[in-house]
């Protein structure tokens, strides 16, 4: 037994593994998988621990990332870029930079690692891009045998189509080749919204804008919605002294402070959000894309996200509204809606069908459990798919009525992975 004891970003799970390592390279990566096979260790390689759920936990080896984080190739002639697993996606996006590329959609921080982040189907909003599993095509990977392969649409595509969004479940990921694109800016709109007119609007406001969400906020009728678009520029960045007030200060120093006070008095919260969510006025800039996309969150919070079926959004958020009132609960988060194209990846939130997303947050150390219980009742009632990084209770026999694939996923692992090689306790709840 080590003495590391590794932990969650939102502090939701610990583990202490039975050994670490740090693998520099595809091949340690596979002494190593072999290593653990020969003492019946279980194996798992974490990210940065950005998931609210013991999806990454293990009891047995501990791979870290940290020195597997080289972009290997840029090729802007392709549109293909590959990178090691361990490499984080801000990084990432500074590399593509300078070779004048981006990622064509991503979520809304940018610390996570490549890999971490596409294995539990990490995603931000948009019409026509879809979440980062959608953008891989191609990865490298090392079996639960020791061997190295590589899988994509054309070669070994059951792998590639399973283990993109795999939850660690197929293999050690060991490199990643996303689609890229020219770089582009991105036109940011904000502005407040009545939350009855956002839903009326919706059609509208998804199909005529690149990358639509909104915030609304409990116990209120008022929402903050986000329109980014595609921009020819000139690029008319936020001044440093506004993203600070905005982004450093409201967003993060103040809203915790908020957040404190709301947890030790909630029956203040309903008050809270109603001010601060008049507060908001409508802002606009433009930026590269990643600085768009990504931003910096500081307060912590457990979180529960699902995917529904995007025409049944207004009756959900409806729906959502009357349960905050009727059960009592108080919530100083605003809850987040984003949208995704349908995808082709077999155990993505999105595969198959338009997706709306619906996140509900609650800050760290106030009671979540019956509102997220609550909320994810009236979300499984419509076929709702959970992130598989964020908090829910479905297992398996839930899950294998909203993933079509769900059979064929398993098929694979069977093939790849016989003895369990990557399972832990959340991989025994979900896929066993
Ligand atoms: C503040 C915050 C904001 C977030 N915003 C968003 C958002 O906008 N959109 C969204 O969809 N999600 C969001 N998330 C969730 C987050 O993106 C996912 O949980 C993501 O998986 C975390 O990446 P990570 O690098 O921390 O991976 P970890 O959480 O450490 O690991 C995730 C999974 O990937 C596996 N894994 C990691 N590396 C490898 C590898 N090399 N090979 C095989 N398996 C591997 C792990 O074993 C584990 O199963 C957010 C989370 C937080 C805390």
């Amino acid at each position: 037994m080590t003495d590391v004891m590794w932990h969650t970003w939102a502090g939701t799970h610990q583990a202490r593994p039975r050994r670490t390592a740090a693998p520099g390279s595809t091949a340690q990566v596979a002494a190593a998988v072999s290593a653990a096979a020969a003492e019946d260790l279980r194996v798992r390689m974490v990210g940065t621990g950005h998931s609210f759920t013991d999806v990454a936990v293990t009891d047995g080896l501990l791979l870290s990332p940290a020195s597997l984080t080289r972009v290997r190739s840029v090729d802007p002639a392709a549109g293909t870029a590959t990178v090691e697993a361990g490499l984080p996606l801000c990084d990432f996006n500074e590399a593509l930079a300078e070779h004048g590329l981006a990622l064509a959609n991503m979520g809304d921080i940018a610390v996570q690692t490549m890999a971490g982040a596409v294995q539990t189907g990490t995603h931000g909003t948009g019409r026509d891009a879809g979440g980062l599993a959608a953008q891989v095509v191609g990865m490298e990977m090392v079996l639960a045998d020791g061997s190295v392969v590589e899988c994509s649409a054309e070669r070994d595509p059951d792998l590639f189509h399973a283990a993109r969004v795999g939850l660690g479940a197929f293999g050690v990921v060991t490199a990643l080749t996303m689609a890229v694109r020219p770089a582009f800016l991105l036109h940011a709109r904000e502005e407040p919204m009545r939350l009855e007119e956002v839903l009326e609007r919706l059609p509208e406001l998804r199909a005529d804008n690149d990358h639509f969400e909104f915030f609304w906020f409990p116990h209120t009728n008022n929402t903050n919605t986000k329109r980014n678009n595609i921009s020819e520029g000139p690029a008319r960045p936020l001044s440093p002294l506004r993203a600070w007030l905005d982004d450093d200060f409201l967003s993060n120093t103040l809203f915790e402070r908020v957040n404190r006070v709301c947890r030790r008095f909630p029956r203040v919260v309903p008050a809270v959000n109603r001010i601060s969510s008049r507060a908001l006025s409508a802002r606009g800039y433009t930026d590269a894309s990643h600085r768009v996309f990504a931003s910096v969150r500081n307060v912590r919070f457990v979180e529960m996200e699902y995917a529904v079926p995007a025409e049944v959004l207004p009756e959900v958020l409806r729906e959502a509204r009357a349960i905050v009132d009727r059960g009592g609960h108080r919530v100083s988060f605003p809850v987040e809606v984003r949208f995704a194209p349908a995808d082709d990846v077999w155990l993505s939130t999105a595969y198959g069908r338009e997706s709306a997303y619906v996140a509900v947050h609650m800050y760290q150390g106030t009671p979540y459990e019956s509102y997220f219980a609550d909320l994810e009742a009236l979300f499984t009632s419509v076929g709702g798919r959970p992130h598989w990084g964020k908090m829910h209770t479905r297992d398996r026999s839930y899950l294998e009525g909203v993933y079509p694939m769900l059979d064929r996923a398993l098929a694979v692992r069977d093939r790849v992975d016989p003895d369990r090689r990557f399972g832990n306790a959340y991989l025994e709840r979900v896929l066993d």
